[in-house]
């Protein structure tokens, strides 16, 4: 086969700012997200695959042969195509988190990524679901003290998971909770102005770590018009157990259609689940 890889917006995806890889067999001790991503780009060139760098901008899966388009206008036609575009964190849009953010100063949507950097510091974490819980437990070991912004009088989160952080002594969680500005000094970011939407009193909370865990997106817009998703954008396997989309000779893999694991090791088990039906549609088919 000839396979062509477009490698997107972020060469790598999520596990380019993803720090250690714990659960991922065959590395005993670990191994970094950015490590393992050129090891795989490697692996994949090995096979002769011509990886380009560029994004797919437009799709036309309505015929017998796959188009797509990149950003350099290019047309591309395939007999099989495996969409395994990932996720991206959301962010609250606020103007003051988008800066901070650019800036490297102290916005973060992982905190397994860069909880380190705030080691013996204040932080705060927006979000109520089980990533919020998950990613506060994380920091309240590395961090002085976790404040958590919760918009709702009531977490997200399954009940077990809201439960261990609730009986973390340097967890505070803030319910009824919105934030309303980023703050800081220009450079780093040296708090969050919230504000109560019950009492509607506004507060400053020191921190020198803003973390966002409110969800990610899935990166399927692009095929929206051809493909199945479900309420929340994910691609929808018309097959369960395989990597199958609506399409015919359209496979899927990875976070685009994983919106409960999404870990570097499922998404590499559903890639080969991929190129497995992408080779026997293609030996069907001739
Ligand atoms: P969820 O969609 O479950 O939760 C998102 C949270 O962010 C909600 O509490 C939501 O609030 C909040 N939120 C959304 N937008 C805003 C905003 N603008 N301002 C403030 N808060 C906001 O996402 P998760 O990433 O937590 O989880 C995704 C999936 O992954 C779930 O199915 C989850 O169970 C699973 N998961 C499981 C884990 C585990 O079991 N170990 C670990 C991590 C994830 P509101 O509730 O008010 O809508």
């Amino acid at each position: 086969m000839k396979p062509v890889l477009y490698q997107g917006l972020q060469p790598g995806g999520q596990l380019t700012t993803t720090n250690e890889v714990e659960n991922f067999p065959g590395y005993p001790t670990g191994v970094t997200g950015p490590e393992m991503m050129v090891q795989l780009e490697e692996q994949a060139k090995r096979f002769e695959t011509d990886v380009r760098s560029g994004f797919i901008t437009k799709v036309d899966f309505s015929g017998d042969v796959h188009k797509c388009w990149s950003d350099d206008g290019k047309e591309i036609h395939a007999d099989t195509i495996i969409i395994s575009t990932g996720a991206s964190a959301k962010y609250l849009g606020l103007e003051s988190e988008q800066k901070y953010l650019q800036l490297g100063g102290g916005v973060s949507a992982c905190a397994v990524c860069d909880g380190f950097f705030y080691r013996g510091h204040e932080v705060v974490i927006v979000g109520a679901g089980d990533s919020a819980c998950e990613e506060a437990h994380y920091l309240s070991k590395l961090c002085k003290k976790v404040t958590m912004l919760v918009r709702k009088d009531e977490f997200r989160a399954s009940k077990i998971m809201a439960e261990r952080v609730k009986a973390v002594e340097n967890i505070e969680i803030l319910f009824n909770t919105e934030t309303l500005e980023v703050m800081g000094d220009g450079e780093v970011v040296t708090g969050a102005k919230v504000f109560n939407n019950a009492t509607k009193e506004e507060r400053i909370v020191p921190c020198t770590g803003f973390f966002v865990a409110i969800g990610h997106k899935p990166n399927t817009d692009v095929f929206k018009d051809y493909i199945n998703l479900d309420e929340t954008g994910y691609i929808k396997y018309e097959q369960p157990g395989t990597s199958k989309t609506n399409v015919p000779g359209v496979f899927v893999a990875g976070d685009a259609a994983d919106k409960t694991y999404r870990q570097a090791i499922t998404a590499a088990g559903t890639g080969c689940m991929a190129a497995l039906d992408a080779e026997r549609y293609l030996a069907a088919k001739h």
